[in-house]
């Protein structure tokens, strides 16, 4: 979020994998731009593209996707995440099919093919941010999630599992690639054993498996060994962070989150662009740019 003029990747980047949903083979080619069109799918036999914003989500039962004139693409968070995450502003993604690869159910894959190639600045096209002026809030029974004004992007989040093998986790921490790198970008995605078999009967995590996520049983993980003692709870930010990137711009605020999802991260972002008197556009201060970071920055050792 350092940078004062927005950044794209160096050269573009392909990936491939399955569909963690549809178990769909999909190839995923990021390519930079030059133009100041934030980031934008592209539907790669059709031509159709589809910008990520939250006016353009439509399913959020279980991922996050984004629909229009017929073509969607679901899935999108853990990329969307890798990418605010790494703080690159402008990009066409371009998607062979209709749900983007899971790879090992993190964002580390993502991040490692974004910095293998690095960053660049994108000539005079300064980085706008959206600034929070007053605290916006959504709720629902007991979970909630908030932001409130804040001179940076900062996270609070808590899950409160009925299971004994989550509980209750709490994270907090100001978002910055190294520390979107080093806590977040690593936490795989988790689901509850008791839960895979109504999934499935819904034709879903047809493609899940101990290679993409995080199984909680009775007794705690199936895997042999948890990335981190809370990969829940850094997974549940790593998904928010993706999400916070249907604003179409970095945010400047502090977001608290209680037991949300993506349902919740995208009814925050539409609240919040709804409402006009609680945020402005902030360009970043020049005083405070690192121009060399994170052009520099390399992809950390799998
Ligand atoms: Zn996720």
């Amino acid at each position: 979020m350092s940078s004062f003029f927005s950044q794209t990747l160096q050269r573009s980047i392909t990936v491939e994998g399955r569909g963690l949903h549809s178990n769909a083979l999909c190839r995923v080619t990021i390519h930079p731009t030059d133009q100041p069109t934030g980031l934008r799918f592209r539907h790669a036999a059709s031509g159709v593209e589809i910008r990520a914003l939250a006016g353009k989500v439509g399913d959020l039962s279980l991922a996050t996707t984004l629909e229009q004139d017929g073509v969607r693409f679901a899935t999108v968070e853990h990329l969307l995440s890798a990418l605010m995450g790494l703080g690159v502003d402008h990009a066409l993604i371009e998607v062979s099919g209709e749900e983007l690869p899971i790879l090992d159910g993190s964002a580390a894959p993502w991040v490692e093919a974004i910095l293998g190639v690095g960053l660049r600045e994108i000539p005079d096209v300064v980085r706008r941010s959206i600034r929070v002026l007053k605290p916006v809030e959504v709720r629902s029974g007991d979970k909630w999630i908030k932001v409130e004004p804040y001179p940076g992007l900062r996270l609070r989040y808590t899950i409160d599992f009925d299971h004994p093998a989550i509980g209750r986790q709490s994270r907090e921490l100001t978002l910055t690639p190294e520390k979107y790198q080093r806590e977040l970008a690593s936490a795989r995605t988790f689901c509850m054993e008791r839960d895979i078999e109504f999934m499935r009967s819904r034709g879903l995590a047809l493609g899940g498996s101990l290679e993409n996520a995080v199984v909680f049983g009775p007794k705690g993980p199936l895997n042999d060994s948890l990335r981190y003692q809370d990969e829940a709870v850094r997974h549940k930010m790593l998904d928010l962070v993706g999400d916070l990137a249907l604003l179409g711009a970095p945010l400047q605020g502090l977001v608290s989150a209680h037991a949300a999802g993506h349902a919740m991260h995208v009814a925050l972002v539409k609240a919040l662009l709804d409402d006009p008197s609680a945020w402005s556009w902030s360009a970043v201060e020049p005083i405070k740019a690192n121009r060399h970071f994170p052009v520099g920055l390399q992809a950390m050792p799998a």
